[in-house]
């Protein structure tokens, strides 16, 4: 399946998007927790009643996350790893650009917070490795092609691809267990979650 994003025109970029509305938060520590209505932006997700914070200024705001996963030979399972991106806004932040609305970006070890130029530009960059990544597709899949002609070789690319005295580096090795739970549902929406923090 693939999902057909749809292009912004210049009536989408400019149009209003809706306000603010009231809604309720749980504020306070364990026994003194006391409900209190804060002003939440209309693409935030989460339950603030849920997600109790210990003062009004820890609250911050997240959008549906959305994600692309990455497969991998020899497991129909599980994605190799994935990147999320959602919208984010922390009401009280140092950095006036995250006061109102940014996007984050994580891979799970590491967030990256982008201004609405920052993620354009990143998304120009995403699209262009996108058509190269499909140049390489249409080259490996000539090769396959001509290789049906020569001899297998199979286990020589095995023996040589896993040789024992090889190890994992141990950076490889901590990002595989990071992304080891995800289930790869290929064709379908492929986030874990769906209106709760990728960190937190
Ligand atoms: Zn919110």
């Amino acid at each position: 399946m693939t999902t057909v994003l749809p292009v912004q025109t210049a009536s989408s970029a400019t149009s209003p998007t809706p306000p603010p509305r009231f809604v309720p938060a749980s504020v306070g520590r364990p026994g003194r927790v006391q409900t209190v209505q804060i002003l939440d932006p209309h693409f935030c997700v989460l339950d603030h009643v849920t997600e109790r914070m210990v003062a009004v200024e820890d609250i911050s705001h997240r959008g549906t996350p959305d994600c692309v996963q990455v497969p991998t030979m020899g497991d129909d399972l599980y994605s190799a790893f994935e990147v999320y991106a959602q919208l984010y806004a922390d009401p009280t932040a140092d950095d006036p650009r995250l006061r109102v609305a940014a996007v984050t970006v994580t891979d799970g070890s590491r967030e990256a917070y982008l201004t609405p130029d920052m993620t354009d530009e990143t998304a120009d960059e995403l699209i262009a490795f996108a058509m190269r990544m499909k140049e390489m597709a249409r080259v490996a899949r000539l090769m396959k092609r001509t290789s049906r002609t020569g001899r297998r070789r199979r286990r020589r690319w095995t023996r040589t691809t896993t040789s024992p005295g090889t190890p994992r580096s141990a950076s490889s090795t901590s990002f595989r267990s990071w992304t080891a739970r995800t289930r790869y549902r290929k064709g379908t929406r492929p986030c874990r979650s769906n209106g709760s923090r990728i960190i937190g």
